[in-house]
């Protein structure tokens, strides 16, 4: 399949397209999209749009041009990510790129630079990119994604135009892993870790739905008091904490969400019905300062227990 396909691409191509074909496309694009919206496949797109050898059906997914931007392997256009076990994108990577836009192009179309998470860029590396673009030399395209483009350099936003990619509704999201992967349990995992769909596409569907399952029914027995943390901590600790953790987030966002829809709440103030959102927040700032610390060396059992004790029945 595909990934170029997704449904939810559709408006956003449409204004690219329009936007080529009236000679309006501008030098530097940002990609807002939403986590696991699929910015990169996006990118991807348009550098086949513009690389494309089929002008009056592209990008049309099958020519060499198409094919080797899909595989990664196009000579014209460069990814940008940080390398290895560094999670920044450096001046030197930059600098390169830019001596790279400075040459000619190897086919007759664009030369293309994806940098992804733009975010990603330290400020030095930020700086010497907003070179090129203040500058750029004829038919290059640059493209940044990030799903936090508040992080990026105001000076870096205001030279792109900006492109919105919103990410699909749960049942778009699994109409399309159905097609990438197969039938699964997908509405289950989607919701297991609130990832988007692109994130979630070398990801095992029915590991993530019984880690959701067991997550929930977990909550529910500590806030009843039928169980305790200690009973449960270590075991949390030992397996992946980083997909707990985000599980774990992403039931709670679903309460709050669930709670600030009811507006009229006084049918739910017999005691113990009471749906108590600042509890909700506090667990919820607790579970996010805790991914802040999970790839550490902090005592994970320690900090699971203390998390779950508060929302155990006091
Ligand atoms: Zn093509």
């Amino acid at each position: 399949m595909n990934p170029a396909q997704a449904s939810w691409f559709e408006a956003p191509q449409r204004d690219i397209a329009a936007a080529l074909a009236a000679g309006r496309l501008a030098h530097g694009l940002l990609i807002h999209e939403d986590p696991g919206a699929g910015g990169l496949e996006f990118a991807r797109w348009i550098a086949q749009l513009v690389n494309c050898r089929e002008p009056k059906r592209a990008p049309c997914g099958e020519c060499q041009q198409c094919r080797w931007i899909l595989a990664d392997q196009h000579p014209d256009v460069t990814r940008l990510s940080p390398e290895g076990e560094s999670s920044q994108i450096l001046i030197q990577a930059v600098r390169d790129l830019a001596a790279d836009l400075s040459l000619t192009a190897h086919g007759s179309g664009y030369k293309v630079a994806i940098v992804t998470p733009a975010e990603a860029m330290n400020v030095f590396a930020a700086n010497a990119l907003l070179k090129t673009l203040e500058e750029p030399p004829a038919r290059t395209l640059i493209i940044l994604v990030s799903s936090q483009p508040s992080r990026l350099l105001a000076t870096l936003r205001s030279r792109c135009a900006r492109v919105r990619l919103v990410g699909p509704t749960r049942s778009e999201a699994v109409q399309f892993l159905e097609a990438a992967r197969g039938a699964g349990p997908w509405n289950d995992a989607l919701a297991a870790t609130a990832a988007g769909p692109f994130s979630m596409l070398d990801a095992d569907p029915a590991a993530l739905a019984q880690l959701r399952g067991d997550t929930i029914s977990t909550l529910n027995d500590i806030g009843s008091g039928q169980l305790q943390p200690p009973a449960v901590a270590d075991r949390w600790a030992r397996g992946d904490i980083a997909v707990r953790l985000a599980c774990l987030e992403s039931w709670v966002t679903e309460r709050i969400l669930e709670n600030a829809g009811i507006r009229d709440v006084t049918h739910l103030s017999g005691a113990g019905r009471a749906p108590n959102i600042c509890r909700l927040f506090e667990l919820s700032d607790a579970i996010r300062d805790m991914r802040k610390l999970a790839h550490t060396s902090i005592n994970k059992t320690m900090a699971v227990e203390t998390l779950l004790w508060r929302w155990a029945k006091q």
